[in-house]
């Protein structure tokens, strides 16, 4: 079957990728990080972050009619987070299959919710699902001053 969003583009992109509050909590801030860090896309901005309602609420809008949306908000609010945004070509489709499927009992082992989590409620990690998303949801989590423009020194030995 076609999936689109799981396609990499081969445009420079941005994507949004959030640590939940059960991955801060179980302490696997740094194995997450590592994961996009060591697979060569470049970090613009980083942050720990204690989410407001609004925003949760913004940031899922289209789930809103959900029946989990209450459970979902309570969730993301309910400890710190950390917010990121990182930036590279075809970032976001291969962000998404870095972190694996929603759910993470059917997410492939060496994925981050297929190695680290168990539960769709409890999946550790947020990935934006298309470029206009990575974005939006950028800008919704990132106020200006907070993203870096910078040339990391490893940048020849990652793209030719
Ligand atoms: P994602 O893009 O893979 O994160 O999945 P979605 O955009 O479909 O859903 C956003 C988030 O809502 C998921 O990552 C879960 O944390 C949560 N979620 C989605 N479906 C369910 C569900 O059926 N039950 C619960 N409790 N949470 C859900
Ligand atoms: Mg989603």
């Amino acid at each position: 079957i076609f999936l689109p969003h799981l396609v990499a583009s081969l445009e420079v992109e941005e994507t949004y990728i959030m640590i939940k509050p059960d991955g801060v909590q179980r302490c696997l801030i740094g194995e997450i990080i590592s994961r996009f860090e060591k697979k060569g896309f470049k970090l613009k901005g980083l942050k720990l972050f204690q989410c407001p309602q609004e925003l949760a609420q913004e940031h899922y809008k289209d789930l809103q009619s959900k029946p989990f949306f209450p459970k979902l908000i309570n969730y993301i609010t309910s400890g710190p987070v950390v917010c990121m945004a990182w930036e590279g070509v075809g970032v976001v489709a291969s962000a998404r299959k870095l972190i694996g499927v929603t759910n993470p009992l059917n997410a492939e082992p060496g994925t981050i919710r297929g190695d680290l989590a168990v539960q769709t409620g409890r999946n550790v990690v947020h990935g934006s699902d298309s470029p206009e998303n990575g974005k939006r949801e950028i800008a919704l989590w990132f106020k200006e001053g907070e993203l870096c423009e910078w040339t990391p020194v490893l940048e020849p030995w990652l793209t030719e």
